[in-house]
């Protein structure tokens, strides 16, 4: 799938690093360090006419899933009903089978009458994902589900235990149409936006797993509340703020109480994005306390437009200006994102850059959390060694910005960021 990224490695030590006297001492051999750049490793940019990097923004035409209860408010599954000719109050009913306890059986409603059951639930309920395949991995702590759509498309969620917490990792999108070379799910490109329902049933379906006992042991910090997804994060397939509507439907549903929703709190639930900066102004508006996380990977445009093909539209300072709007307005620490990527990205004094440049808009706004890249399928790029990682992180920190390296799950499974590509 990635076989446009291979190719042989040509180190480019001319560019970007600015020119520093040869010597040994170690500040000279680290501003001598190899700059690699994502067009001399064979990968191609797939390119608009114009010549402008590809970017799908829209959803090819293609036909949503049947609606579900979850695509609608209470109100609208109440007026659903009434066309049915039930009362109202049986939405309620049918809300808190599934958003309380994760059903959809026929059989477990015996609060709704028995000879409307099937048909009900036919209505308000059509599958809208069939789990394929699950793997597991870290003791059974960590499971990566692949889901069928009604359409055949494929999605992954993975579902992972922390201590005191239980996170998901939703898909937002069939594909994505942002078109990042680091990325496994950028390289299919979009086949089209989730609806709101399908973005909840990952979590209903996780939910459902939790109680019945297959996410590995129980909890370990010793609280007895009922077992179920703590906290989401948008970081699976697909770019949220490109499916800008389903997602923020989806995001107040997951925040509004049982029956409207399943009662989670949004604080708890992160909406990453690439960058879209329009979208990033109008999630601040949004009057909902969501943690937003920028993926930004570099803080220079030079090579930001050759990692981020979004770049192009808008750049590292609008990005980082959007994002502090987002604090600005929210009150609300941002994340910034940054996959490190050997000789790439993981310079000092691109860290001290970033560092700059977070600090000229304020203190206290944001932090930074680089993850070293996991690899995904065909591409040579890897993550840079530790002793390498530590350094770019201690750039940052001496430099007054929080910032701390990301756990990653899953890598076994390729349920890490970035290695999502849903094939059966
Ligand atoms: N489209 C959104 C969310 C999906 S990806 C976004 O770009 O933020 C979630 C995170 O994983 C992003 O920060 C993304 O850049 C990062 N990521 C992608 N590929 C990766 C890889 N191979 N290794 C590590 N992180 C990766």
């Amino acid at each position: 799938m990635r076989a446009k990224m291979e190719g042989m490695t040509s180190l480019d030590t001319s560019s970007a690093t600015p020119s520093k006297p040869v010597g040994t001492s170690k500040a000279q051999l680290q501003a001598r360090k190899a700059q690699v750049r994502p067009a001399t490793e064979g990968w191609e940019q797939a390119k608009e006419p114009d010549g402008r990097p590809l970017l799908q923004f829209k959803s090819p035409r293609v036909s949503q899933p049947p609606v579900h209860l979850a695509d609608l408010t209470l109100p609208e599954r109440q007026a659903k009903l009434k066309e049915l000719g039930l009362p109202a109050f049986r939405a309620k009913q049918l809300s808190v089978h599934y958003f309380q306890h994760y059903t959809t059986d026929p059989e477990a409603m015996s609060d709704l009458p028995k000879e409307r059951r099937d048909d009900l639930v036919k209505e308000m309920f059509p599958t809208l994902l069939t789990e394929v395949k699950r793997l597991t991995t870290d003791n059974g702590d960590t499971i990566k589900f692949l889901w069928r759509l009604f359409d055949g498309s494929l999605v992954e969620s993975v579902l992972m235990r922390y201590p005191g917490r239980i996170t998901l990792c939703v898909s937002s999108q069939c594909g994505c149409g942002m078109n990042c070379p680091f990325c496994a799910t950028g390289q299919a490109g979009l086949t089209r936006n989730m609806s709101t329902a399908e973005i909840l049933d990952q979590i209903v379906q996780a939910n459902r797993v939790i109680k019945e006992g297959g996410l590995g042991g129980k909890r370990r910090d010793g609280g007895h509340d009922a077992e179920r997804v703590t906290n989401i994060v948008f970081m699976g397939m697909g770019e949220p703020l490109a499916n800008y509507k389903r997602v923020m439907n989806a995001v107040h549903r997951m925040a509004a109480d049982v029956p409207e929703g399943l009662g989670m709190s949004a604080r708890n639930i992160t909406v990453s994005t690439v960058g879209l900066v329009p979208a990033i102004n109008k999630l601040a508006e949004e009057n909902i306390p969501v943690t937003f996380a920028l993926s930004l990977h570099a803080p220079d445009d030079e090579l930001r437009d050759e990692l981020i093909p979004v770049n192009s539209r808008w750049k590292v300072d609008e990005a980082l200006d959007a994002a502090y709007n987002y604090y600005r307005v929210t009150g609300r620490r941002v994340s910034i994102e940054y996959a490190l990527i050997k000789d790439m990205n993981d310079h000092p004094w691109r860290a001290d850059l970033l560092a700059k440049k977070l600090n000229a808009r304020g203190r206290g706004w944001v932090h930074v959390n680089p993850i070293p890249l996991n690899p995904t399928p065909g591409s040579i790029w890897t993550s840079p060694e530790p002793h390498v990682t530590r350094d770019f992180i201690n750039h940052l920190i001496d430099a007054g910005i929080p910032t701390t390296l990301r756990d990653t799950r899953g890598k076994e499974i390729d349920g890490a960021c970035g290695q999502l590509a849903a094939a059966d």
